[in-house]
C-alpha cells in the first residue's frame, strides 16, 4: 500500500489520486501555498511539493521576477 507524502498515511485505491509520481489522499493534493485542491496533472510543482500554476507558482517561481512583498 502506498503512503500519501502529505500525510504520511496508506492510500487506499478509492481515495488515490496519483501525480508527481506518487499516490496521493485526493484532499492531501492541494496547493502547499493556498491550500487550494489540485488534479492529477493539473498543477505545478516545486521540491517535491504540489503548487497551483496559478497565481502561486507563477507568483513564486514564474519569469516575471516579481515576487510578492508580503509572505516569506
Ligand atoms: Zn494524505
Ligand atoms: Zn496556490
Amino acid at each position: 500500500m502506498p503512503k500519501c507524502p502529505k500525510c504520511d498515511k496508506e492510500v487506499y485505491f478509492a481515495e488515490r489520486v496519483t501525480s508527481l509520481g506518487k499516490d496521493w489522499h485526493r484532499p492531501c493534493l492541494k496547493c502547499e501555498k493556498c491550500g487550494k485542491t489540485l488534479t492529477s496533472g493539473g498543477h505545478a510543482e516545486h521540491e517535491g511539493k504540489p503548487y497551483c500554476n496559478h497565481p502561486c507558482y507563477a507568483a513564486m517561481f514564474g519569469p516575471k521576477g516579481t515576487l510578492p512583498t508580503h509572505g516569506p
